[in-house]
């Protein structure tokens, strides 16, 4: 957490044409100015004026390209949905794209590495996406009941090869269909790429730490490997809306909130 934000608009620059004062707004936290090649192809991550937000845990925030960046709430939200707005900004959005950078479609069997807000929120999507089954590999009791509540079918605690083993042994052997990685180490990366049958795809967006990957034995999986920072900008209009209707309640992933002086304590 650190980059994401939401917020009401106090005021906006003379070229602004679609952001107005009063409204509240949800931005990625890749600023973007949603018109170049790579926007229009949905990769605002991507932008060719892409900026990183930063510094948001504060009471006002700058957003440079307003209009490429930040999207509207329908109307003021009420203070029980302003959790689950603000995830949309990161953790959602990026659990998001990482179900569907894994190809997650009706009927898919995905597992999900990771049970931090991103993997628990991956985990959601792919459930929103229709996946049939979703194995989250998590050891964190409270963790594990999240999962469950946002639509885990079954619960994996092993890692490593004993890991690889228990996820064949739910796919008929070969691996699921989709893998969510939200870590970003080497072995959460090799045990997302082993659990994945041929043909496969895996969603990666744990930001990699330390991570040299051996392509030899990545070689013979077949598989598709997609990921990087989320494209949240394309998802936006889309899970306002989710939870705008209070179909998803993603800011359950928040387990403390502190006011801002307690910031560097959070
Ligand atoms: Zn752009």
């Amino acid at each position: 957490m650190g980059h994401e934000y939401c917020g009401i608009v106090e005021e906006v620059g003379s070229a602004i044409k679609t952001v107005k004062p009063g409204q509240f707004v949800i931005g990625s936290f890749c600023i973007s100015d949603n018109t170049c090649l790579n926007c229009q192809a949905g990769y605002q991550s991507g932008c060719q004026n892409l900026e990183f937000m930063s510094r948001a845990q504060a009471p006002f925030l700058r957003v440079p390209l307003a209009d490429g960046t930040l999207v509207p709430t329908p109307e003021l939200p009420s203070d029980d949905l302003l959790p689950s707005l603000l995830t949309i900004s990161d953790v959602l959005g990026t659990g998001w794209f990482a179900a569907d950078a894994a190809n997650v479609k009706p009927g898919s069997t995905v597992a999900v590495v990771g049970d931090g807000a991103v993997g628990l929120l991956g985990v959601l999507s792919a459930k929103q996406m229709g996946a049939e089954r979703i194995i989250a590999m998590s050891r964190h009791e409270r963790r594990q009941q999240l999962a469950k509540e946002f639509g885990a079918t079954d619960i994996v605690t092993e890692r490593g090869d004993e890991g690889i083993a228990r996820i064949k042994d739910l796919t008929n052997g070969i691996g699921a269909d989709s893998v969510l990685e939200c870590v970003g180490t080497e072995e959460s990366m090799m045990q997302a790429i082993l659990c994945t049958r041929p043909g496969g795809s895996i969603g990666y967006v744990g930001v990699p730490h330390g991570m040299k990957l051996d392509m030899w034995p990545v070689f013979f999986t077949l598989v598709r490997l997609h990921g990087g920072p989320a494209p949240v900008r394309r998802y936006l209009p889309d899970l306002i809306k989710l939870v705008w209707e209070r179909k998803i309640n993603p800011g359950k992933v928040f387990d403390l909130t502190l006011p801002l002086e307690q910031v560097a304590e959070g």
